[in-house]
């Protein structure tokens, strides 16, 4: 009887400690402040990501490259960046946003994430929690995610 509701349970409890968890809540609260004037830095600064040597680079195509993320937040945290500076994806042009799409995809796949899952994250303005404006897609894989984290 109680192993038909196991999954919605668990899934019930995942989001309830999600919602009210008061770690999370005052973290978000700070960030709500700080955003905005991240915003503001990170535009009025060169793009950390130009300054990456190529030889980081574990990939590329005509537009794009890719490196690992500084502070991963999984196993493999890849992140496709645009070789032209977009501030945000509301900037990219249609093609190059597919071909990002399409080598984050590749990236999943040649670091072997692609059947046990992996996620893709676009951290779009201060409510998306962008802090680096210049455009990028995160891959992330490895390990088991939840809804937000
Ligand atoms: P976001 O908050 O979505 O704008 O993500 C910015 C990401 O860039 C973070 O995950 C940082 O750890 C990562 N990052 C910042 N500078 C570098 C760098 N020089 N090389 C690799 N990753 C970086």
């Amino acid at each position: 009887m109680l192993a038909r509701f196991k999954i919605p349970l668990i899934a019930l409890a995942a989001f309830a400690i999600g919602t009210l968890d008061p770690i999370s809540m005052v973290f978000w609260k700070v960030a709500e402040w700080h955003l905005p004037t991240i915003k503001a830095e990170s535009l009025a600064d060169d793009s950390p990501f130009q300054g990456i040597s190529e030889d980081r680079w574990v990939a590329q195509t005509d537009n794009a490259f890719v490196v690992n993320d500084i502070n991963p937040q999984g196993p493999v945290h890849l992140l496709v960046i645009p070789k032209e500076r977009y501030t945000s994806i509301l900037d990219v042009p249609p093609a190059i946003r597919a071909e990002m799409i399409d080598l984050a995809v590749r990236m999943a796949r040649e670091h072997g994430v692609d059947e046990s899952g992996f996620r893709l994250v676009i951290n779009t303005n201060p409510h998306g929690g962008q802090t680096v404006y210049h455009t990028h897609i995160h891959v992330i894989g490895g390990r088991q995610m939840g809804w937000l984290g």
